[in-house]
């Protein structure tokens, strides 16, 4: 096996992948709420007025962005747990060179170091 890049101690993958599967925990529990959130506002489009309707139409539009950008962030989480089983985290998809410790603490599911990030 080459010899990967290692930035993170033991203790230090572990308190990332617990923040990890917290996110995660969080955002399944949101979406499962938006989706329930979805589903009574169906049922009153016969009985809304037209404006009450556009105004559903609108917040249904709103709901649809939220859980586009959590469907997202799932994938990001989920994709930052796998490189966590792989070893291959907290190396930058940019350059290659270790991502800072600090950096990760704040977000875990980055992919760029902060120089990579900003380019
Ligand atoms: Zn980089």
């Amino acid at each position: 096996m080459t010899a990967l890049q290692q930035p993170l101690a033991p203790e230090q993958r572990t308190l990332i992948r617990d923040e990890l599967l917290r996110s995660l925990t969080k955002l399944e529990r949101s979406m499962a709420a938006n989706g329930a959130a979805a589903r009574p506002r169906d049922l009153e489009q016969d009985t809304v007025g037209r404006l009450s309707r556009i105004e559903a139409l609108q917040s249904q539009g709103l709901t649809a962005t939220l859980a586009a950008r959590e469907k997202v962030q799932l994938e990001q989480i989920v994709a930052a747990l796998r490189r966590l089983e792989e070893g291959s985290y907290g190396i930058c998809n940019g350059c290659g060179a270790a991502i800072p410790v600090e950096r990760l603490m704040i977000f875990p599911e980055t992919l760029a170091c902060s120089t990579c990030a900003c380019s």
